[in-house]
């Protein structure tokens, strides 16, 4: 269980010393919201893919019926027909509403800042809070102030910055400014990333990176129903790059500009699709479990009606699963969405499309628009999960360790000859050489034992093999 605190400064700082993440550009003073994986970040973030990739693709759980699970994976094209994105809804749909501030020049997302106000209806003055104690202190005040009393009573509330009338942004205090109605009222800002196909350039031949793998699955839900003998339900995987241009990328490689997801697109009758959900998002959860994110840093939250996604509609929700991170704690943030998508989609892209996007059941003699549900997981966020669920900070002089189930592990086994004489070496690397063929080791003889075990504590290994005297009678 972890319960100990620590910093995110401490994880970024471990992630930089031990290979795991760096900042991309950085000899250039970095790029805001993108990042680059190191030795021990690649091996830990492909670790889980492939966890992901077996779990869902190679050996699918067992469903409600008790018949496991028949699912199916695909690589599609980063970038597609820019339709796809207008059928999508995404172009147009995809926006998220801003705000600037004139006094410090950040800019956040509106859908996320809360604020608190007092209680007077008219000329109701509002400052920013972060979910902190300290910051809600410090907004109390704020008012307290403007409202030329000594303290607040109990008489305010809090709400978020997009419910507040746009003619009463005059009246707000922002993160870290000293003026009052210094942000801008919110705007539109399209989150996908264009880019230019061919050497003409011009707006034709404009087209998108992709914000989700996901549409790259409907595309081609036609060529699998009539290439893979696939009976309704089954679904389709991916993994791949997803790019968003976000507003505020932050918390490291929680939001950031380019990321990977792993996402099932799982098509059902639309009669079956609310026990399929059901079952989609418990079996989710277990899964990141399986992963090692403990019961009490996950949870499961069901999306407020306002929140809902530009294809929801009646019927159709999403759980989030949630994690404790340390930048959200004793709150929680999203690593992976289960919505149930109604068939909007396919509808969509038929619609879009002109081509018919369908499934005719023989035995039932009829055809129909499959309903989805959709477990989508972000592998990076996914990656940060367990890295924060893994530091644990120690009494011994290496001050923290990473404690990663061993299916995860970037380093299975650390190989130490216990001096580098009389015979040990030999017998290490003989071992050494054996194990590689088939795990990702490491032989280390360099320094004291202790700080070859810390080493390792830091990169989080599991297991280590000291060849020692003990060795060299009984082997
Ligand atoms: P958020 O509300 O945090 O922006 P979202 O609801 O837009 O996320 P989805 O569109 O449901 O996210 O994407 C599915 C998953 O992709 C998320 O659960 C998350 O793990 C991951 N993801 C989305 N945006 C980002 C990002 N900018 N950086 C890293 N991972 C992301």
């Amino acid at each position: 269980m972890t319960t100990t605190t620590f910093s995110m400064e401490e994880l970024v700082s471990l992630c930089k010393r031990r290979g795991f993440i760096f900042p991309a550009s950085e000899i250039y003073g970095g790029i805001n919201g993108f990042w680059d994986y190191g030795p021990l970040g690649t091996e830990l973030k492909n670790n889980l893919r492939d966890a992901w990739w077996h779990d869902m693709v190679h050996c699918p759980p067992i469903g409600p019926d008790g018949e496991p699970l028949s699912i199916v994976g695909i690589d599609s094209s980063i970038i597609q027909n820019p339709k796809v994105w207008e059928a999508s809804g995404h172009v147009g749909g995809f926006n998220d509403p801003m705000v600037d501030c004139r006094e410090t020049k950040s800019r956040y997302r509106a859908d996320h800042l809360e604020v608190i106000a007092n209680s007077n209806g008219e000329g109701r003055m509002y400052a920013f809070i972060e979910g902190d104690e300290e910051s809600f202190e410090r907004a109390r005040k704020l008012l307290a102030k403007y409202e030329k009393i000594d303290s607040l009573g109990d008489e305010y509330s809090t709400m978020l910055l997009t419910d507040i009338p746009t003619d009463a942004f005059e009246r707000i205090v922002g993160p870290n400014t000293k003026e009052v109605g210094t942000l801008t009222e919110p705007r539109q800002f399209s989150l996908m990333f264009d880019t230019t196909v061919g050497a003409t350039g011009g707006d034709d031949n404009k087209a998108y990176l992709r914000p989700e793998t996901a549409q790259g699955i409907f595309l081609n839900f036609m060529n699998i129903v009539d290439t893979m003998r696939v009976k309704v339900p089954f679904g389709i995987a991916q993994i791949g790059k997803a790019f968003r241009n976000e507003v505020t990328p932050r918390n490291f490689i929680f939001r950031s500009r380019e990321f990977e997801q792993m996402e099932i697109e799982w098509f059902c009758h639309e009669d079956e699709a609310q026990q399929w959900y059901e079952f989609w998002c418990d079996y989710r959860k277990e899964w990141w479990q399986k992963m090692g994110l403990t019961t009490e840093n996950l949870q499961m939250r069901q999306h407020d009606s306002d929140e809902l996604a530009h294809y929801a509609k009646d019927g159709c929700g999403t759980f989030d699963i949630e994690y404790k991170f340390p930048f959200t704690s004793p709150g929680y943030g999203e690593l992976e969405g289960v919505a149930h998508r109604g068939n909007y989609d396919l509808s969509r892209h038929t619609e879009f499309s002109g081509k018919k996007i369908n499934y005719f059941d023989q035995e039932k003699n009829e055809r129909y628009t499959p309903h989805v549900i959709e477990p989508s997981a972000g592998l990076s966020r996914g990656t940060l999960a367990l890295l924060c669920e893994a530091y644990t900070p120690d009494d011994r002089p290496s001050k923290v360790f990473m404690k990663f189930n061993p299916r995860i592990a970037p380093i299975k086994a650390a190989i130490f000859p216990l001096v580098n004489k009389n015979g040990m070496p030999e017998i290490a690397t003989k071992l050494h050489e054996e194990m590689r063929k088939k795990h990702v080791v490491q032989y280390d003889a360099k320094q004291s034992i202790g700080k070859r075990y810390a080493r390792m504590d830091e990169a989080g290994t599991p297991y280590c093999f000291v060849i020692d005297g003990d060795t060299l009678e009984d082997n």
